[in-house]
Order: structure tokens, then C-alpha cells, then sequence
């Protein structure tokens, strides 16, 4: 039994939920480590000259019209690699 991914929800159905109390949900992680509580914000703001923003939920650096980077290092699938 695999976790429901937050990649797996729509925005329009995020509305209201709190990933940080939401442990059945997989969320990304921001540079510290620290689940990402509303991760949905970067990949809608599609029409904006934004470019790399602070998420404002978790802090983490993340990209306008992007789904919110994951800086998780414990798995190699889809994480982002940050060094090497
Ligand atoms: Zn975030």
C-alpha cells in the first residue's frame, strides 16, 4: 500500500487540506526536511514573470507554473539531486 501522492490531487480539490496534518498524504519536502502543508501554489501561478519564488507555505525555493519541487533525499525516483 503505497500513500495517496499530493502529484495525484488536483488543486481545485486541495482546497482545505493541510498536508501537515494529513499523513496519508505524500507531500514534498522543503530544503530543511519539513513536509510541505499546501504544496499546490507554484504549478497554478502559470501567468505570472515570477521564476523561482519562496514557497510560501514550507520556505522551500520553487518555480512559478511548476509543480513544487521535493528536496527530500532519501529516495532517488523522482527527488530532485541538489549537489554532485
Ligand atoms: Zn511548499
Amino acid at each position: 500500500m503505497s500513500a495517496v501522492s499530493w502529484r495525484d490531487i488536483d488543486p481545485k480539490d486541495a482546497a482545505g487540506l493541510d498536508l501537515s496534518s494529513s499523513p496519508e498524504i505524500d507531500a514534498p519536502l522543503n530544503e530543511m526536511g519539513e513536509r510541505c502543508p499546501w504544496p499546490w501554489g507554484p504549478q497554478r501561478l502559470v501567468d505570472v514573470p515570477m521564476g523561482q519564488y519562496h514557497c510560501p507555505e514550507c520556505g522551500a525555493m520553487v518555480l512559478a507554473g511548476v509543480p513544487h519541487l521535493d528536496y527530500r533525499e532519501d529516495d532517488g525516483d523522482d527527488g530532485v539531486r541538489e549537489g554532485a
